[in-house]
C-alpha cells in the first residue's frame, strides 16, 4: 500500500487564477508591466492599512532594496538575528556591510534585552552615530524577523532604536496577516510598525505568487524610492523614459504581471487561510496536550496580545523526557511520509558568517537543537493533523 504523504507547507491555489493568467497571456502583459501589479500592490496596502506598497521579484530583493533605502552602505553594521532564514541577513552583505548576530527570546524573535545591552555596553554614541567599540564601525540598522508568524516585541525594539538612532527593517516575510491586538501598536500589521517592512510570496509562505515580495512603509518617500530602484532607477518623465535616463545604479527587481496575477487572487483567500491555520494549530494543541503537560513535546505558543497568522507550527522536543531526540523523531516521521524539518542552522555558524561578531547567543542554540516544524499547509485536514500526532506518539 502506498504510504500517505503529508507535506510540510505547500501552496493552496484557486483554479480561478487560470483566468488571470489567461488574461496576461492573451494581452501579452507577462512582464514587469500590466494591471495586476498595481492591483496587487493596492490590495496589499489596503489590507495592512497603509497607503501604498511596492512589489518585488522576491522577499530577498525587497529586503535588499529596503536596507539600501534605510542608508546601510559599505562598512556599516546591522544588528540581525542568528535564528532566521539566511535571506534576511544576506542583503547586509550585498551592500558591503557587516552583520552582528543577536539572540532570540522565547517567541524565537530577537531578544530586546540583549539588543539593548549590546547597544549600551558594546557600543558608544558619538554624536548621533552608534559606534561598535570592538570594530569601530557604525551600527546603522536592525533587521527584525517575525519568526513563523509570531511577532517580535516591537514596542521595546522601536524604543531602543530611537534611543540609539538606528533604522529598523521588519522582515515580515513569514508574518503577513499577523498584527498587534493591544499596546502602543494595536491594530498595526507586521511590517508596518518600523521604518520599512517586507513580505514574501515564495511557494511555502501563507500566500504565494510562485515567487515574489512586497515592500511596505508608512513613509511615502521610501516607497517612491523603492519603486524607482526596482525598475533600474529609470526616470519617469515621458522624455526620460523614451531616452532611457537612469539616475542611479538600480535593480531589475520589479514583480512580473504573471506573479501579481496569482497575488490578487491569493489575497482574497488570506483571511480564510489564517482561519485554517488557527484551526489546525488548535487540533495539534488538543492532540498533543498529554505530551505537553508532561513536558515531553510541546507546541510553541504565539505571543499574547497579538493576532498571529499561525504560519508555522513548531514543536519543542525534550529528548530526555520524550526518550527520542529531535532528529530521531524527525527521521521516523519522514520515513512514515510526514514531511518535517528542524529550524535553520544558526546563521553565525554558517561558513560565510563564521567570522562575524555575535553577542551572548544561547537561547537560539537551544531552540535550534530541539525544534521540529510539522505539517501546516492551508489545505491540511484535521484528520491529517491527528494522524501526524498519532505517529509522534507511536514510538
Ligand atoms: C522566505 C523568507 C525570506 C525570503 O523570501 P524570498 O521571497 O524567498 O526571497 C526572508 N526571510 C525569511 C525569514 C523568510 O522566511
Amino acid at each position: 500500500m502506498e504510504k500517505k504523504q503529508i507535506p510540510l507547507s505547500v501552496p493552496n491555489l484557486d483554479i480561478e487564477i487560470v483566468d488571470n493568467l489567461r488574461e496576461c497571456i492573451e494581452t501579452g502583459w507577462v512582464s514587469t508591466g500590466g494591471r495586476f501589479i498595481a492591483e496587487f500592490e493596492q490590495k496589499m496596502a489596503s489590507y495592512v492599512g497603509i497607503k501604498d506598497a511596492v512589489s518585488a521579484q522576491s522577499g530577498t530583493a525587497g529586503l535588499h532594496v529596503a536596507l539600501r533605502i534605510l542608508g546601510v552602505s559599505a562598512g556599516d553594521e546591522v544588528l540581525v538575528p542568528t535564528l532566521t532564514f539566511v535571506a534576511g541577513v544576506n542583503p547586509v552583505k550585498y551592500l558591503g556591510a557587516e552583520p552582528v548576530f543577536m539572540d532570540c527570546d522565547d517567541s524565537l524573535c530577537m531578544d530586546p534585552e540583549k539588543l539593548e545591552s549590546f547597544c549600551a555596553e558594546e557600543c558608544a554614541l558619538e554624536g548621533n552615530q552608534l559606534i561598535n567599540k570592538v570594530t569601530g564601525r557604525t551600527v546603522k540598522a536592525i533587521v527584525v524577523v517575525h519568526i513563523f508568524g509570531n511577532l517580535a516585541q516591537m514596542e521595546r525594539i522601536m524604543a531602543i532604536a530611537a534611543q540609539y538612532n538606528l533604522k529598523v527593517l521588519e522582515d515580515a516575510t513569514e508574518a503577513l496577516g499577523s498584527y498587534y491586538a493591544e499596546g502602543k501598536y494595536q491594530g498595526y500589521f507586521s511590517g508596518t510598525v518600523a521604518d520599512m517592512g517586507v513580505y514574501s510570496f515564495n511557494a511555502n509562505k501563507i500566500i504565494t505568487t510562485g515567487g515574489g515580495g512586497m515592500i511596505v512603509s508608512r513613509n511615502q518617500e521610501y516607497l517612491d524610492e523603492a519603486r524607482y530602484l526596482t525598475i533600474t532607477a529609470k526616470k519617469t518623465s515621458a522624455e526620460e523614459m523614451l531616452f532611457f535616463v537612469h539616475g542611479e545604479v538600480g535593480y531589475n527587481y520589479r514583480m512580473l504581471n504573471l506573479q501579481a496575477a496569482l497575488g490578487v487572487s491569493q489575497m482574497d483567500q488570506l483571511e480564510q487561510f489564517i482561519e485554517t491555520k488557527k484551526m489546525n494549530y488548535r487540533v495539534y494543541q488538543e492532540q498533543l496536550k498529554d505530551l505537553a503537560e508532561d513536558g515531553l513535546v510541546s507546541l510553541l505558543p504565539f505571543r499574547e496580545g497579538i493576532r498571529a497568522n499561525h504560519w508555522f507550527y513548531s514543536l519543542y522536543i525534550d529528548d530526555k523526557r520524550f526518550g527520542e531526540s529531535r532528529d530521531e523523531l524527525m527521521h521516523r516521521l519522514i520515513e512514515n511520509g510526514i514531511q518535517c524539518r528542524p529550524v535553520w542552522k544558526l546563521i553565525h555558524t554558517l561558513e560565510p558568517y563564521k567570522d562575524a561578531q555575535h553577542y551572548k547567543i544561547d537561547k537560539a542554540i537551544d531552540y535550534a537543537d530541539h525544534i521540529l516544524n510539522v505539517p501546516c499547509s492551508t489545505n491540511l485536514m484535521a484528520d491529517e493533523v491527528r494522524h501526524v500526532c498519532q505517529m509522534i506518539k507511536n514510538k
